[in-house]
């Protein structure tokens, strides 16, 4: 690591801000030292704000029918060779059931961009789930909708929302997108929802096609910005149905080293360590939390669907019983001497 290198990560610490030269400069000069300082410094501005605790949420995948072409994603719509599922509300809510009966008190639900969920359908279903839960927070993540839509969502109850900025450039947003969907669409989504009052989710794939350290430096300039309360980020890995089949995964080092720079950016930021991170290497996940990240988000979904919500190959997680997986998730934790909490988990703001 060089002079310049630490003097960045020790500024960035200090004050939580970079410009985008700087931090393209930071990303381009990274090496082992660099990283491990990075890592040390975003643990212990995490451990100041959350202690020894991991969040966790419950993930169900509702649906992975998507009218949406995102070029990357294995349930785009061009993607002839996929079963697609929707669950009924009642499966929904009876995964939500068996969630909170494993002691989850906050539940994710995620899907394609599949029409079936009108506002009138997915209000029913968040607004039931909380009446069940009342304790509970319920987390969107179905895509873009209009402003009217996520405010009936809203007022049906849903707490947060998180919609990935996918990148921050418009013209690489482009490059990783079908024609009808646009940069400033995202951008006016994210801003809706925050504006609604949702604690809204942002956040991007490391080592998408065609990104760079520019890309990244402003995927990184965003975020300082907007000061989302969750940002999930996770390397990019090809699915093989897709135009980027034969691309190249994004890695885990440069993974880790983006979710340091992120707590430092934003220390109070829920960060996950993702499902695509504990996919990439078998210990993905743990080393995302010593990292900096602080929130891990099991799979709810039946067993049944899990193979087919395939947005990558060689996903995890998708045989076991949501009971292993919360089990699993925890040992995990433990083994790195971290606390699995089933509260809401709230941003400590
Ligand atoms: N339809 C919802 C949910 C999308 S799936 C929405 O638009 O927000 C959730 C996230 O998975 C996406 O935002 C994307 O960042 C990520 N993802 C999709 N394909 C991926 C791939 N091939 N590799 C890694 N992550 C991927």
């Amino acid at each position: 690591m060089n002079g310049r290198t630490r003097e960045l990560i020790e500024r960035l610490a200090q004050e939580h801000h970079l410009t985008e030269n700087e931090y393209a400069e930071l990303i381009e000069d990274r090496d082992d030292e660099a990283a491990a300082l990075l890592s040390q410094r975003a643990v212990a501005v995490r451990r100041a704000i959350y202690g020894d605790a991991v969040f966790t949420r419950g993930l169900i995948e509702i649906s992975n029918i998507c009218k949406n072409d995102c070029l990357y994603c294995g349930i785009r719509r061009s993607n002839g060779n996929i079963q697609r599922y929707r669950l009924t509300p009642e499966e929904i809510l009876s995964c939500a059931d068996e969630g909170h009966a494993l002691g989850f008190r906050t539940f994710v639900l995620q899907g394609g961009e599949d029409t079936w969920f009108t506002d009138k359908a997915l209000c029913g279903i968040v607004s039931e789930l909380k009446r069940r839960h009342p304790d509970c927070a319920v987390t969107l993540s179905m895509g873009e909708r209009s402003r009217e839509s996520y405010q009936r969502l809203f007022d049906a109850g849903a707490d947060r929302y998180l919609l990935r900025h996918e990148t921050a450039d418009a013209a690489h947003y482009a490059r990783l997108h079908p024609p009808g969907m646009s940069f400033e669409n995202r951008m006016r989504c994210l801003n809706d929802l925050k504006e609604i009052g949702y604690q809204v989710g942002c956040g991007f794939m490391v080592g998408s096609p065609f990104q760079t350290a520019r890309e990244l430096a402003k995927d990184l300039e965003f975020i300082e910005a907007f000061r989302p309360d969750m940002c999930g980020i996770g390397p990019f890995i090809p699915h093989h149905d897709t135009p980027f089949g034969d691309r190249s995964a994004g890695t885990l080092e440069l993974t880790l080293y983006l979710l340091s720079i992120i707590r430092l950016i934003h220390p109070p930021v829920l960060l996950p360590a993702t499902t695509a991170l504990g996919t990439i290497h078998p210990q993905g996940r743990e080393k995302g939390i010593l990292a900096g990240a602080n929130v891990v988000m099991p799979n709810l979904s039946p067993v049944g669907v899990r193979k087919q919500y395939a947005l990558y190959d060689n996903k995890i997680c998708t045989g076991d019983e949501s009971a292993q997986c919360r089990h699993c998730l925890e040992a995990r934790m433990q083994s790195i001497g971290y606390r699995l909490v089933v509260d809401r988990g709230d941003i400590h703001k």
